[in-house]
């Protein structure tokens, strides 16, 4: 199944270039506005409500959206012809006159691929369903494989994938670590020895489907805004073959100008170290807190006291990067994602004595450090995600 399939959704537009904000037909202020804008607004618009408020008649999304009947009637009707929207029964209502039908978000109408590349063994994939929920799984090793042979691995998975796809793709979501413009080009992943890999298009080409790729951090960002509990300010730490950081300011990821916030894993925490990192420098906060640092550390610590130390001062190391972030931007909340055997007790309990230590004073109140209770397949759900807002405009 692919995309160019005939039941693929005809309304649903392949973007050429996947920008937040930069999605064609998208209403900005200060535009004239095309017809052709206001179709997709009010297509996004009734989407949206479906999906974050549950089922509604036309007549309640007119009174929700402020759109006509007339207007709700007619996107209604593109969203049922693209299953996008299902009718699920008669509401019985003490008004009199003919019952309303009621619509939902069709959940199962599509399905999307997702893959997280940020673990230190395997590459996980899944298919997911609108809702978020694995339909389907395949994981393949990575034995070791960096640049050309690590992209043959991805573009193999992705292939097998979507022999386990049963419903219309609505596209490859994709959370990698490193640096991710918004084109989908990995310009930078020293972990997986890409540099300047344009990934999106590659698997564009290969698989003529949308395709979404961002930094594993902003996608689990993502998935803890979709599908978690996260505050509108939240600064989300991955921990995985690389530290990333996903920043939520009021309810929108930062990016940055050059697409690189967050990617905190080589600030360099100790000058005098000679802990060297794959990124060429020693002493950078991955020596202290990757998994695959923090693996090989626990292997070599003989007593409880030895392996609590390790995780301790990985979780200083964390505390001493994030002091000034906390402090310059006064988030409320950290959430740390990654294995919560070893995020859990003495790291995260050291991070947070850290910062309160070094930045937290009366004016920040108290900040609340908490680890991610989406699980493993929070980078999968969050690529999921990115391929819900690039493709529906709703998260
Ligand atoms: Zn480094």
């Amino acid at each position: 199944m692919t995309c160019t399939d005939d039941a693929a959704p005809p309304a649903v537009e392949t973007l050429e270039s996947p920008a937040r904000g930069g999605v064609p037909g998208r209403v900005r202020s200060g535009e004239k506005v095309r017809p052709e804008q206001v179709r997709v607004h009010n297509r996004e618009l009734l989407l949206r409500t479906l999906y974050r408020e549950g089922p509604h008649s036309r007549a309640d999304l007119a009174r929700r959206t402020g759109l006509t009947r007339v207007s709700v009637s007619e996107v209604v009707g593109e969203l049922l012809a693209d299953n996008l929207v299902v009718e699920v029964g008669t509401r019985s209502g003490s008004r009199p006159g003919k019952p309303a039908m009621m619509l939902e978000f069709h959940e199962h109408g599509h399905q999307m691929i997702a893959l997280d590349l940020s673990h230190s063994t395997l590459y996980r994939g899944a298919v997911l369903d609108l809702g978020g929920t694995v339909v389907a799984r395949r994981d393949v090793e990575i034995g070791g494989s960096t640049g050309d042979d690590a992209l043959a691995k991805v573009v193999g998975l992705v292939g097998s994938l979507r022999d386990q796809v049963t419903a219309p793709l609505l596209g490859v979501g994709i959370g990698t670590p490193g640096i991710v413009d918004v084109t989908g080009v990995v310009l930078s992943a020293p972990n997986l020895g890409w540099k300047d890999l344009p990934l999106r298009s590659v698997l564009v080409e290969r698989f003529s489907c949308p395709v979404v790729v961002s930094n594993d951090a902003n996608a689990t960002v993502l998935a803890e805004r979709s599908y978690g509990r996260s505050a509108a300010d939240t600064l989300l730490i991955r921990v995985g073959v690389g530290v990333g950081a996903g920043l939520l300011l009021d309810g929108t990821p930062v990016l940055g100008s050059r697409f690189a916030a967050g990617e905190i894993g080589h600030v360099v925490v100790d000058v005098a170290s000679d802990r060297q990192c794959v990124c060429g420098k020693a002493g950078c906060l991955e020596t202290w807190l990757s998994t695959r640092r923090i693996r090989d550390d626990l292997s070599r610590a003989r007593t409880d006291a030895e392996r609590n130390r390790v995780l301790t001062v990985a979780g200083e190391s964390l505390g001493a990067v994030l002091a000034p972030i906390v402090a310059a931007l006064n988030v409320s909340e950290i959430v740390l994602s990654g294995p919560h055997r070893v995020l859990e007790g003495p790291l995260a309990d050291a991070v947070t004595a850290t910062i309160r230590e070094r930045a937290l004073t009366e004016a920040h109140g108290d900040i609340v450090l908490r680890l991610s209770d989406l699980g493993d397949d929070i980078v999968l759900r969050g690529a999921g995600a990115m391929v819900m807002d690039q493709q529906l405009g709703i998260t």
